[in-house]
């Protein structure tokens, strides 16, 4: 057998329980065949791939925290400390109910990969828990954070491992974590980002990850010969990553038609009015009935749909798996010309597959949500410094790297004979600069 598929066999015993984990390194592994193949024998010499795919370290805790009417509950935390052989262990904190250690080691698994193709000194880290923050209180939101941060303060630090936000993290409970974190250790450091901009945050990051999307379309398109404004687009999601893509896609002259949660999707055929969605799920935490209720010529569907509507770009901005064969059968049907994902991994590997096999141009999250990472890394940069950057420079800045990165996923997959493969050619172009450095640090 070969070494990859020797490999594959030893994480699925392994890890038998960790479904995503094992569907993250399969898709990275399969795609790193051609590469793994030139160089097969050094490489299971060096056992570079059994080390890839096992965390340096992994932190579990329990996290207690009492609510508002005075009952205690136990949430499990986690961080996993993947890969640090480029630069300190870089990555968010998801929290949500679905989390266990598989999902965390999926995501710290794809952010070693998309760190490192962001072309900053990253490592690859990821952490979180299965705390629910939907209809918590401020003050029960401020204890569980407070509480996670006591135990994860003992495994961070601005040089060494620096968290950021994920689903369910943002700007409210970075504060809370960073207020804790200063308290415990008394350092005023960067060892966390997203911060707020009157304590060390970076202008343009909480805009970051969906602009970063959508500068990476319309480079993408362009190497195509196709113009993004005019176009119709689908967005999933209605966090961060949606909100911001659609806010960028608007600007470059397309119209976002939908957006969703967790209860229910929108269609608007006018476009999406981002102030109204900002209002209802940045402001009042609401549920998207809410931007129905304000826009009447808006249509609320409940459940999932988001891919049924006819448009020419998709852009996944909610969650793991959420893009499956039969939406990618019907995007396809539809005409769809793009699709890139502003999540983690969320279309399947058949998915993926069936869209490349229909001639649409398919970025990968690895690359194409990394202008989140990339800005927490100009946000160190910052910190390290002492002082802050405009919002042009910063986007300016974050422009270029997803403008590079575009084109550095494109020249990896010609280079290994993958042309238009940006699945192959992101795994390829990250992988190239981490085993180089994992190569020349010897056996750790
Ligand atoms: N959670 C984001 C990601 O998936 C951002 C991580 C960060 O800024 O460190 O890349």
């Amino acid at each position: 057998m070969s070494y990859v598929d020797d490999v594959i066999k030893l994480v699925e015993e392994k890890n038998p329980a960790q479904p995503e984990f094992l569907q993250a390194v399969r898709e990275v592994l399969e795609s790193l065949r051609v590469v793994i193949e030139e160089n097969e024998e050094k490489y299971r010499k060096d056992a570079l791939l059994e080390r890839l795919t096992m965390p340096e370290k992994i932190h579990m805790f329990r996290v207690p925290w009492v609510d508002d009417k005075g009952q205690v509950h136990v949430n499990q935390g986690y961080r996993v400390q993947f890969n640090s052989a480029i630069g300190p262990y870089k990555g968010g904190l998801r929290l949500h109910p679905s989390v266990n250690i598989g999902i965390i080691k999926f995501l710290g698994f794809e952010q070693i990969f998309k760190n490192s193709l962001t072309g900053l000194p990253i490592g690859g880290g990821k952490g979180g828990s299965d705390f629910d923050p939907k209809g918590k209180s401020d003050r029960e939101i401020m204890a569980f954070c407070q509480s996670f941060m006591t135990e994860l303060c003992k495994y961070i630090g601005a040089d060494t491992d620096v968290p950021a936000g994920d689903i369910g993290t943002g700007a409210r409970e970075i504060g809370y974590m960073y207020g804790q974190y200063k308290r415990i250790t008394g350092l005023y450091e960067g060892v966390l980002t997203g911060k707020g901009l009157s304590y060390g945050g970076s202008l343009a990051r909480t805009e970051a990850t969906g602009y970063g999307l959508l500068y990476l379309t319309d480079e993408m398109l362009k190497m195509n010969g196709i113009e993004l404004a005019g176009k119709t687009v689908a967005v999933s999601g209605s966090g961060n990553v949606a909100i911001y893509a659609t806010e960028k896609a608007q600007q470059l002259g397309a119209k976002v038609v939908t957006v969703s949660d967790s209860t229910g999707w929108i269609y608007d055929p006018d476009g999406i009015d981002v102030a109204l969605l900002k209002e209802v799920k940045e402001v009042k935490r609401a549920r998207l009935t809410e931007y129905k209720a304000a826009r009447p010529g808006a249509e609320y569907h409940e459940g999932k749909g988001v891919w049924s509507v006819k448009v020419d770009i998709a852009l996944p901005c909610a969650t793991q798996n959420e893009l499956g064969l039969e939406d990618a059968k019907q995007l396809v049907s539809n005409g769809v010309i793009a699709v890139a994902e502003g999540a983690n991994m969320p279309t399947t590997m058949e998915a993926t597959e069936y869209l490349q096999a229909n001639g649409v141009l398919f970025a990968p999250g690895k690359a194409a949500n990394a202008g989140g990472v990339a800005t927490s890394a100009l946000e160190m940069s910052q910190n390290s410094e002492r002082l802050s950057w405009t919002f042009e420079e910063v986007d300016a800045k974050l422009k270029n790297i997803m403008v590079n990165i575009c084109h550095n996923m494109a020249d990896a997959a010609k280079r290994y004979g993958k042309e238009g493969n940006y699945v192959v050619g992101a795994n390829i172009a990250g992988f190239e600069k981490v085993v180089d450095a994992m190569t020349a640090q010897g056996i750790v």
